[in-house]
């Protein structure tokens, strides 16, 4: 490592809280390749965990940046600015909800606000303020949404949590119903499951807890901070089910890399939050906005719906012939290009023998390795970057079992 790196990740060290552990300094990056601060180029299948579901600095998305900022870099709330007005019924009319948008700054200020609303309406519907989540979710890492991530590593140490949340298994209607009382006002969950450990929802398990939510009064709110803009195949991941959320949640790849959250609602709900019942000095920034205009403006001019649905597949079928040679590695599951790949013990190996190939990934959970590539991915990238997770594999369990060959 050169005086580069290791200069900045001391500074790293000294300066900044260590909530993460990064070994890699990164000086740019460009559509599904990021440089690191000694040259080194790499392979980006993480997105910068999810962001970059248009490739890194993409050019619209620069252009649309640096335009907007040389126009209006804020306008706080207390006045409108256009681009976020036109992203709100962009992605209304993308949803085919027919409601209303929040705009705010992150997924766990999304989730946050979704929770909010939730109890604003059932507070004063029969006094409900329950919200059911799911085991192995998660939902962000304020105080409320770590409470709603029903997973202890990331709740240890900070009690008292906040009420009103309850756990129930994903995909198993059974345990959800059980979950449900006279208090529970809506249940929430991922469509496809992230950091939890890259897990689709079933076809059933989405139509039951429609049904459920139906059923009793509550509202269904998907989070689609991970899933949305694309990922999956469809622009938002319940789309891939027969079933409409009442609120859903965006976030990461919504603005291409610049910060911004959304909660979107259908008509229903469009109008619980009312004049400063809730608020945030930045969302809706024209700056953000702007980018996710061109985020969306790409994604419809590229097909990239269409490509992650196909380039998955293709990721997906090498990495079930790498499961075939190996008996470490147990499965591959995902929707477009969200994928894990099981394994029978720790994962951070093969993301480390990954990365020495060149190939940043990612884990979810301690024995899921994580592939979020950017959905501009072409063809050759693709192949190139099976050959090297081929390699890293070998590299991992090849001198176990790999005598097939
Ligand atoms: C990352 C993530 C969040 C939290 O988003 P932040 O922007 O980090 O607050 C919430 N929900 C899901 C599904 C996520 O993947």
């Amino acid at each position: 490592m050169s005086n580069n790196s290791q200069e900045i990740l001391e500074t790293y060290r000294k300066s900044i809280m260590p909530t993460y552990a990064p070994s890699i300094a990164l000086s740019s990056g460009r559509g599904v390749t990021v440089r690191d601060v000694d040259g080194l180029i790499l392979y980006d299948f993480t997105s910068g965990i999810g962001i970059h579901n248009v490739g890194h600095s993409n050019p619209k998305v620069v252009k649309a940046v640096q335009d907007q900022a040389a126009q209006l870099m804020h306008s706080s709330n207390l006045f409108v600015n256009e681009p976020s007005t036109r992203l709100a019924a962009k992605l209304v009319q993308l949803s085919g909800l027919g409601g209303k948008v929040f705009f705010c700054n992150s997924g766990a200020e999304a989730n946050e606000a979704a929770i909010k609303l939730a109890r604003k309406w059932g507070n004063a519907n029969g006094g409900r303020y329950e919200i059911v989540t799911m085991r192995q979710g998660f939902h962000g890492r304020t105080l409320a949404t770590v409470t709603a991530t029903g997973q202890g590593w990331c709740q240890d140490g900070y009690d008292p949590l906040p009420v009103g949340f309850v756990y129930a298994d994903f995909n198993d209607i059974e345990s959800v119903k059980a979950a449900v009382n006279e208090k529970t006002v809506a249940i929430m969950l991922e469509a496809v499951q992230g950091e939890g450990g890259v897990m689709p929802a079933s076809e059933e398990f989405m139509r039951g807890v429609r049904a459920l939510c139906d059923e009793k009064n509550l509202l269904m709110i998907c989070d689609e901070v991970q899933s949305g803009m694309g990922r999956t195949g469809t622009w938002f991941a319940w789309q891939g089910y027969d079933i409409k959320p009442d609120l859903f949640t965006l976030a990461k790849s919504l603005a291409g890399g610049i910060p911004m959250g959304a909660l979107v609602s259908n008509e229903r709900f469009a109008d619980v939050f009312t004049p400063s019942s809730h608020a945030s000095t930045f969302g809706g920034n024209p700056v953000a906005a702007a980018a996710a205009l061109a985020v969306i403006d790409i994604i419809e001019s590229d097909g990239l719906l269409a490509k992650a649905t196909e380039l998955g597949t293709l990721l997906m079928e090498a990495l079930k012939a790498e499961v075939d040679k190996y008996d470490k590695l147990l499965e591959v599951r995902g929707k477009g290009l969200m994928i894990g790949l099981v394994v029978d013990g720790e994962a951070k190996p093969i993301v480390q023998a990954l990365q020495d190939q060149g190939l940043l990934a990612l884990t979810a959970g301690p024995n899921v390795v994580r592939f979020l590539p950017p959905l501009v991915l072409k063809q050759e990238d693709l192949e190139e970057a099976v050959d090297m997770i081929s390699d890293a594999l070998d590299c991992v369990y090849g001198d176990e079992e790999g005598s097939e060959d």
